[in-house]
């Protein structure tokens, strides 16, 4: 198992692990987690770069580790689409959808509810079903301000692991390890979105901020939908 890190020790690996070794550092992770959580471990894939470059790992660990895909109504279609060809590619990623009526444009009035309407929810019925204690996550402390201050290894939840292999990883190392394995890719991309979420609340920017594209205009901009701060391992049935 690499060496638990504290938050100082991660901004300086940023730069002073190699891709190579951080590529390394991310398979021991994934394969020292699912040797202790075998078939409880799963991985979370948001159909975005870091989600496929993580599952990509995870299938080289083993082809067993399943997954876990949360989608909502507002989804573009270049990303349905491209979720149908993942699901069709790999089976035994499962989807996940809160299809519950909800006011009208509720992202503008209220993108937090939305968020945990939309997503929040079905990630916690996801972790409920498929008997989670381990979820393995494509979060990179880089990506933005709200991402500085997680670590690879987290317990935010009580009950509930989370593992955020490439935490690490730059945007252009993730890029390296999609092109080097000539993984596919979301085409959104190519259109020049750097962060892919809803359609209403994702545009295309450019600039430091990976994220900054996301609920542009809001006081939520660059934020989070809520699965990464908001506990997800609840009893849904209570
Ligand atoms: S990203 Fe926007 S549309 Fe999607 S769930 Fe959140 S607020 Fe709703």
């Amino acid at each position: 198992m690499p060496t638990q890190l504290v938050k100082d020790d991660i901004a300086s690996l940023v730069d002073g692990l190699n891709f190579a070794q951080k590529v390394e550092r991310s398979l021991d992770l994934i394969n020292d987690s699912f040797a202790k959580f075998g078939e409880r471990m799963v991985v979370a894939n948001s159909l975005g770069k870091d989600s496929v470059a993580v599952w990509h790992l995870a299938k080289r660990v083993s082809p067993r580790i399943r997954g876990f895909i949360v989608t909502t109504r507002y989804k573009p279609a270049e990303t349905v689409q491209f979720m149908h060809e993942e699901m069709a590619r790999f089976p035994e990623l499962k989807v996940f959808r809160n299809d519950d009526p909800q006011p009208d444009k509720l992202y503008l009035a209220d993108p937090d509810q939305c968020c945990n309407n939309l997503k929040v929810q079905p990630a916690r019925q996801a972790i409920e079903e498929m008997g989670v204690d381990c979820w393995v996550t494509g979060l990179r402390c880089t990506e933005g301000r709200t991402r500085t201050d997680f670590l690879e290894i987290e317990e935010r939840d009580e009950g509930l692991l989370k593992l955020n292999p490439i935490l690490l990883w730059q945007e252009r190392e993730v890029w390296q390890y999609l092109a080097l394995h000539q993984v596919s890719v979301n085409p959104l991309y190519a259109q020049g979105y750097r962060s892919l979420g809803c359609a209403p609340c994702t545009q295309i920017t450019s600039g430091p901020d990976e994220r900054a594209g996301r609920w542009l205009g809001t006081s939520k901009c660059g934020g989070e939908c809520g699965i990464h701060t908001r506990p997800l391992k609840v009893s849904l049935s209570a």
